[in-house]
């Protein structure tokens, strides 16, 4: 551990991300922001990481802030019970939140001692009482829409009566309009599934936390905030404490060779399509959506991945695409297997439109450049956040796209082409960028907020 450069009256702040991209890169932008404010950090992660670039991003950032000092656990691998459930990120999370014993006492010894714990939700429930022992705040770090959040914090009770969620056509969050039960993320039907009991296990502890930052804006989400920080949601919890979008970083990197191919675009033609850091298409809808994606015309970029865990994708594009889709369609388009810098290629004034899992930090990557969506989610909390990015102006959400279904060729074109052309659509979005920017400048509601929570840290130092 390196302890260079801490200062003392300044607050130290341990934070904690858990596991994959999604989880990592919010942590990364938020030390990051709080470097920026002179902050003194501690950064603690899980050792293994399951994917190359989470080990890789670690690694970067902490060779990049040699003033950030590091605690690595060691994960010792937690074979879930049932079989059912093998994702590699899920057992993570689990063997994550069983893995934090060590830092008690490793927290407890660093000097200048350490003023508040910034802890990803998903181990909640093990940070609660080491930072209790330690006499510190704990700030959860939600890494989703503030809608999808509240209903994580209300899953007990809709696991009191789990029988109804097969039956009833909505879900209730109290505070929150209904939510269909078509968004509901299909896993929350088994208590015993891996995503659902790691939820359910830590929404309890939220209660212990002094409040929860959130990578969201007041005018993105603002009845869903207005309910939850009103105590509609559920009382016991903290305040939602919205603090994007969160602001990229830099690390020096090589220029990517797609951002030398949209240099060559016109402003706002090209539509750029990614399902994030680990869904895996399947092969069926691969091929369909190469169709879409030729038959609507527009230029694009796609990156492409076909598997959840970077390091076991090996597959070439010729074998997934073929020949003659890459032959006919190389003036039109370029399709990438390797790791983008998204942020990057979303800020290039090509980029038009966006097609996406709404995983949330490509959701607020989006929304903080106000370009145009078009939700097609996947997974877990996506659907939720489709709805909130509907909502919010920034893009347009098929319903039918429901879990799992394959969606031909043909609607994909006849959507990608709306997304590129509704004029209206491109005004909402670029309305939600302007928006989303004024937040996180001076005197901007996030800036405010995160202000706010170093003020009142740096008095209790
Ligand atoms: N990302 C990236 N390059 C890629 C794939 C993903 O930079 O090739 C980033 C993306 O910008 C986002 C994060 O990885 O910040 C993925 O998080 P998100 O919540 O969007 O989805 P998840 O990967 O968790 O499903
Ligand atoms: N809504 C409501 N009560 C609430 C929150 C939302 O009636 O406490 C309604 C509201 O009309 C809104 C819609 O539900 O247009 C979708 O809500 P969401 O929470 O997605 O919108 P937000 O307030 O976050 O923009
Ligand atoms: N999954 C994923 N990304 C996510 C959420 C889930 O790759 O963001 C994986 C995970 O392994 C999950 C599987 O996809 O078990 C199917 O997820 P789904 O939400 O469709 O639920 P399930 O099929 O498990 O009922």
């Amino acid at each position: 551990m390196s302890n260079t450069k801490i200062t003392a009256e300044l607050p130290h702040i341990a934070l904690f991300p858990s596991a994959g991209m999604g989880h990592l890169t919010p942590f990364l932008r938020l030390a990051s922001m709080l470097l920026s404010r002179n902050c003194a950090l501690t950064f603690i992660t899980a050792h293994p990481t399951v994917s190359a670039n989470e080990s890789s991003y670690i690694s970067s950032f902490l060779s990049h802030h040699p003033q950030v000092n590091h605690i690595e656990l060691q994960i010792t691998p937690f074979l879930h019970s049932t079989s059912t459930d093998d994702d590699p990120f899920f057992l993570q999370f689990q063997a994550t939140s069983r893995s934090t014993h060590p830092l008690g006492p490793l927290l407890s010894t660093i000097s200048p001692p350490v003023s508040a714990i910034f802890s990803d939700f998903l181990v909640a429930s093990s940070i609660a009482p080491i930072a209790a022992d330690l006499g510190i705040p704990n700030y959860a770090v939600a890494t989703t829409s503030v809608k999808f959040f509240s209903l994580m914090a209300n899953l007990p009770n809709l696991l009191s009566n789990v029988a109804q969620l097969s039956t009833t056509t909505e879900v209730n969050v109290p505070g929150l309009a209904p939510i269909p039960i078509s968004s509901i993320p299909p896993p929350f039907k088994d208590p015993n599934h891996l995503f659902t009991s790691q939820i359910a296990t830590n929404a309890p502890a939220l209660s212990a936390a002094k409040g929860i930052l959130i990578n969201s804006f007041d005018g993105f989400e603002p009845e869903t905030l207005a309910a939850a920080n009103n105590g509609r949601v559920l009382n016991h919890l903290p305040p939602f404490l919205p603090i994007g979008p969160l602001q990229p970083y830099e690390l020096k990197r090589d220029k990517m060779q797609c951002l030398s191919w949209l240099d060559s675009k016109p402003a706002e033609s090209v539509v750029y399509v990614s399902f994030g850091s680990r869904t895996a298409m399947s092969k069926d809808q691969i091929r369909e959506l190469s169709k879409g994606l030729e038959a609507s015309g527009c230029s694009f970029l796609w990156v492409l991945k076909t598997t959840k865990v970077d390091k076991e994708d090996e597959e070439e594009l010729q074998d997934l695409l073929g020949d003659s889709f890459l032959d006919r369609t190389k003036n039109k388009g370029i399709v990438v297997k390797t790791w983008v810098n998204q942020q990057e290629i979303l800020e290039h004034p090509a980029v038009g439109g966006f097609i996406t899992h709404c995983g949330w930090n490509s959701v607020m990557e989006a929304a903080r450049r106000g370009i145009p969506v078009l939700a097609w989610p996947q997974h877990g909390d996506q659907m939720v956040n489709a709805g909130v990015v509907e909502n919010a102006g920034l893009g347009i959400w098929e319903r039918k796209w429901g879990w799992g279904v394959l969606v031909n060729g043909e609607e994909i074109a006849i959507r990608i082409k709306e997304l590129m052309e509704n004029e209206k659509l491109r005004r909402s979005a670029r309305k939600v960028g302007e928006e989303g920017m004024k937040a996180s400048e001076v005197d901007g509601s996030s800036e405010k907020v995160l202000t706010g929570v170093i003020e009142f840290l740096k008095q209790k130092s």
